[in-house]
């Protein structure tokens, strides 16, 4: 079994996550996509919030499943069998942040390999914090997050 791991803060989900998982989808046997309780990162949303829209716009993809982990993304692996990260690249500095934590994870995660995948041209500009400036600012955000999903912020 080919199994990975689509770590994110989803804060909130976009149409470049869902993209990615949707060209992940035929690699592998199983996509858990999961949300990393950020020691670091203070999030807009709920843990509860963003598992929910994961839950909403990935129901019926069978070989998904949306989880949530604190601690290494890698022990995350080892908890659920995964052999494999899934991440996307959008940038050169999301190669750069990328680059260390995949080598570190390789090290630390006795040999969890990281997948990559190059964002689509039309999703590269596409990023949460950028959705949750638009929404903070009362802004119009419906193109970049999915369309089954609502978004409640007061
Ligand atoms: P994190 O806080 O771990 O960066 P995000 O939710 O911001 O979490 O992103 C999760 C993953 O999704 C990252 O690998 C990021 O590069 C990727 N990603 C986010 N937006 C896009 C996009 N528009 N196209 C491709 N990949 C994306």
């Amino acid at each position: 079994m080919k199994n990975c791991v689509f770590p994110g803060s989803f804060d909130p989900i976009t149409k470049g996550h869902v993209d990615l998982v949707d060209r992940a989808y035929p690699l592998f046997d199983k996509i858990y996509v999961a949300v990393g309780e950020n020691s670091v990162k203070n999030s807009l949303f709920s843990l509860e919030k963003r598992i929910g829209w994961l839950k909403e716009v990935f129901k019926d993809y069978d070989k998904v499943e949306v989880g949530k982990f604190v601690g290494l993304t890698v022990n995350y692996c080892h908890d659920v069998g995964a052999q494999y990260l899934l991440r996307g690249l959008r940038n050169a500095s999301d190669f750069d942040y990328e680059k260390t934590i995949s080598q570190l994870n390789n090290i630390i995660g006795e040999n969890v390999e990281t997948v990559f995948l190059i964002s689509r041209p039309e999703y590269s500009h596409f990023s949460s914090t950028i959705v949750r400036e638009i929404i903070k600012g009362k802004g119009n955000y419906d193109q970049f997050i999915p369309n089954n999903i609502k978004i409640n912020y007061e």
